[in-house]
């Protein structure tokens, strides 16, 4: 990470704590180690970023429903889906600073490095080693090469490390009152089961017909070995998933479409097309016959937001035959019952959140020859901000309150507004661009006689005057979802 851009997450990461966007968890305890709550602006932010999902994947298609599953499932699903045996991450802990890592990262932190110092080839020969390394599971080799390239601990710098080992990544609970003799649980690691497992229920009771998706909003849970980089890399999280079934022979066309229109949909968030770019995996799982990620440009980097998969009827498949019960759709027009293909969109939010903070953040300066001055703003999409208008009376007199009041209550059913009374005007404005509040409304003496407010636009500082009779479709306007769905 470059200076500027070290200084810009901090920054980034400081003032969603100052503003109410985000706090360490159990803060008064000095927190818990990757775990975040999101405070009375980052709550609102949330819900905004998870309706634009929801309404651009559930209300836009007709052929996509939207459950809510539960967190906990029946264990039996965690081993179907090959999260018991296979949802590990390679680890690997330093004696002297007694600090655990991913053993992959570590080694990913040196490629970067060699790539920094143009040492192109020497990064693309580690990247091959790795991949090898990894994909044969070989743990061995892994540390291996975390010998032979002399990587140090980031804390102790020292090289006096383990062996590497596997670490599941599921937390585990049990259920019932007494601790023996229960069963034991896990806290999901992704929503995506909780759709598979209903799919029969929905296609049966939704009368659905091939192709159709079921999208679902919910807390997820990894033990994360490291976790870093704010809300990067959370334990307890939440995504924003849609599984789509094809019919088999037909999921790459799908899987294209998906690849296409999920980055669309980023970037009509308004972020330029330059911060995000596709990588497409060249080693795929073993269920999988497409996958590509969506990477962001974090402060920190080219990072994944998104992930689109194709998987096969792996899913399905593999819950049919623990459960026994068959998953199959009858396909009227084939006369034929089929186990049906999948491409899952899969979006973390939180991550989603940090890139729509991380890319709206801009220190401005607004300084002329008479007088230096400054200001912070968000600039985030007006129907996704979290207070969409200030209420600002000019002073705190000569019933300009009321008057504020009176507007504050007509808006306040539709929208998000704040009332503000307190400092100069000036200063209100710049709580607000900070914020990312889209427009502030402003009461003067001459509201009074000609029913007439000042709005003044966030971005461009401009102001104008309004008819109050204009104000709620003139803000609707502004704020509506059509300016981001279309
Ligand atoms: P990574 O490689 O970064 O660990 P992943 O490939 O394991 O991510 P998926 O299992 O594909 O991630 O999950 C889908 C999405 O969920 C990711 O694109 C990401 O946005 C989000 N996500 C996954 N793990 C976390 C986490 N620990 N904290 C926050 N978001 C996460």
């Amino acid at each position: 990470m470059s200076k500027h851009n070290d200084e810009l997450f901090k920054q980034v990461v400081s003032h969603a704590k100052e503003y109410g966007f985000v706090f360490p968890s159990s803060e008064i305890y000095d927190g818990l180690s990757a775990v975040y709550d999101y405070g009375q602006l980052g709550a609102e932010l949330k819900n905004n970023l998870k309706t634009y999902w929801w309404k651009s994947m559930v209300q836009m298609h007709e052929n996509i429903v939207g459950i809510d599953s539960a967190i906990f499932m029946h264990p039996k699903v965690w081993k179907a889906s090959g999260h018991v045996d296979g949802f590990n991450d390679p680890m690997i802990d330093n004696k002297d600073s007694k600090k655990r890592y991913r053993a992959d990262q570590l080694i990913e932190d040196k490629i970067a490095r060699y790539q920094k110092d143009g040492k192109t080839e020497k990064a693309e020969a580690l990247q091959q080693e790795m991949d090898a390394a990894l994909e044969g599971d070989n743990l061995a080799a892994l540390k291996e090469i975390i010998e032979k390239h002399e990587i140090v601990c980031p804390v102790s710098g020292t090289r006096n490390w383990t062996d590497v080992r596997q670490f599941n990544l599921m937390f585990a609970t049990r259920m019932g009152a007494m601790a023996e003799g229960s069963d034991e649980v896990y806290l999901r690691p992704e929503t995506a089961q909780g759709i598979f497992v209903n799919f029969l229920n929905v296609q049966k009771s939704g009368r659905m017909k091939i192709p159709f998706g079921i999208a679902q909003i919910g807390k997820a849970f990894r033990n994360e070995v490291i976790a870093r980089q704010f809300i990067m890399r959370m334990r307890e999280f939440e995504q924003m998933e849609m599984q789509f079934f094809v019919k088999p022979g037909t999921e790459m066309e799908w899987y294209a479409y998906w690849k296409e229109a999920r980055l669309k949909w980023h970037k009509a968030m308004g972020i330029p097309a330059e911060k995000y770019r596709y990588h497409d995996h060249s080693k795929l799982a073993h269920y999988a016959n497409a996958a590509v990620d969506i990477e962001f440009d974090f402060p920190f980097g080219f990072k994944e937001v998104e992930g689109i998969h194709s998987r096969t009827d792996f899913d399905l498949s593999q819950h049919q035959e623990h459960s026994g019960k068959k998953l199959q759709y009858f396909d009227s027009e084939m006369n034929q019952n089929y186990v049906p293909y999948v491409i899952e969109t899969s979006i973390g939010l939180d991550r989603l959140f940090l890139l729509t903070l991380c890319s709206a953040y801009e220190e401005q300066d607004l300084s002329t020859d008479e007088r230096t001055d400054s200001r912070t703003v968000l600039h985030i999409h007006p129907a996704l901000a979290p207070v969409k208008a200030a209420i600002l009376p000019l002073t705190k007199k000569d019933g300009l309150p009321e008057k504020a009041r009176e507007i504050m209550n007509r808006l306040k059913v539709d929208h998000y507004v704040q009332y503000d009374e307190k400092d100069s005007i000036g200063k209100r404005y710049r709580r607000q661009d900070a914020i990312g509040t889209p427009f502030c409304i402003t009461i003067d003496h001459q509201t009074l006689e000609d029913q007439m407010v000042t709005i003044r636009h966030r971005d461009s500082m401009e102001q104008e005057r309004v008819a109050i009779a204009d104000l709620d479709r003139m803000i609707a306007d502004l704020v509506s979802w059509k300016n981001l769905l279309s």
